[in-house]
């Protein structure tokens, strides 16, 4: 793990007072979607569909910071669209961290080195690069040849600036486990704080229906990228989520755990899914059928999803909910065995 001290110390006292509270479902991250254009498109995306007319609306900062507030989740992430188009990026970055919220900022990278100079560096903020491999399987993914090249450019300058720089990365079918151990190798030697990993949930409105991963493939694949982790790798997620992707944990979602804002309101039952809009947090979590979803419910949409958006969540909850749980995380996180 590559989570600062600081953060993890507010997570963790965070997540105790909930159980203290008793409170069976919380929020852990919020994912807030301040706009949906972007300047890629990509394959496997399913965010950039939406008319025109959609595309260039935004949520104001007063909206998003009320959703933070609403929510109350410590960590708040802010993918898209490219959020580093929203032509007041940097003033909801300063509101967010303002309120201690640890931000991190999702962004293809293309925009980052020229809007650098928009923000200040903070334990709070972390720019989060999406990159989803080297360079000849990252560019193939966003569509467009330079992307890599151009990512790691900003990596570069944005960890020069003294700013947190993390990368997520979407595994889709046909991933070589051989070339992304290579890929976490050039990762770390570029010097960011952690890696993120998931595999792409099968959107039904993407573009390239066919490369999505189904669950016995996702296992096989990370059994084999993630067996003897180098002790150079970093993750900045739970290392209890990564060994469920490897097969060795079988949980069901909690999509409570990372609810979604944006301009239609709070988004049921998850970041993937569009199964209508409350008009408040506290209406989503009261009103949604919660049980409709997730591995076990045997609904349909959720049988091949293994995304860090339903499971990291639940991941982190078995840590801090059972003394099997703490034990195995701390095992992991001190033998870099996974
Ligand atoms: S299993 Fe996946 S698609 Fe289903 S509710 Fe959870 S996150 Fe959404």
């Amino acid at each position: 793990m590559s989570v600062p001290l600081s953060q993890m110390v507010t997570v963790a006292s965070y997540i105790v007072r909930q159980k203290l509270a008793r409170r069976q479902r919380y929020p852990l991250v919020l994912m807030l979607e301040p706009l949906f254009r972007c300047n890629l498109s990509c394959a496997g995306c399913g965010k950039i569909q939406y008319p025109a007319q959609i595309l260039k609306k935004h949520l104001t900062v007063e909206q998003c910071v009320n959703a933070v507030e609403e929510c109350g989740a410590p960590i708040v992430a802010i993918p898209g669209g490219e959020p580093l188009m929203h032509p007041e990026i940097d003033r909801l970055v300063a509101a967010l961290v303002a309120k201690r919220k640890y931000v991190y900022l999702c962004t293809n990278g293309l925009l980052l080195a020229e809007r650098l100079a928009l923000f200040t560096p903070s334990r709070y903020l972390s720019f989060s690069v999406h990159v989803d491999g080297l360079r000849d399987e990252h560019d193939d993914a966003v569509c467009r040849e330079g992307v890599y090249d151009r990512a790691v450019g900003a990596i570069r300058e944005a960890l020069a600036r003294g700013f947190r720089v993390t990368t997520n990365t979407t595994l889709f079918d046909g991933t070589s486990p051989v070339r992304m151990r290579a890929f976490f190798d050039e990762m770390m030697s570029l010097g960011v704080e952690g890696m993120m990993l998931s595999p792409g949930y099968s959107y039904s409105k993407a573009p390239d229906q066919e490369h999505f991963l189904r669950r016995t493939k996702t296992h096989a694949l990370f059994a084999r990228m993630l067996d003897r982790p180098k002790r150079r790798w970093k993750f900045n997620q739970s290392p209890l989520f990564l060994r469920f992707l490897m097969g060795k944990h079988d949980f069901d979602c909690t999509p409570w755990g990372m609810p979604t804002y944006n301009m239609f309101g709070w988004q049921r039952p998850c970041y993937l899914l569009q199964e209508g809009y409350a008009a408040t947090f506290r209406e989503l979590m009261e009103t949604t059928e919660w049980q409709r979803y997730g591995h076990r419910s045997g609904n349909e949409k959720c049988q091949d999803c293994m995304v860090h958006s339903g499971f990291e969540a639940t991941a982190v909850n078995h840590t801090f909910g059972s003394l099997r749980g703490f034990l195995e995380t701390v095992v992991v996180t001190l033998t870099h065995r996974l």
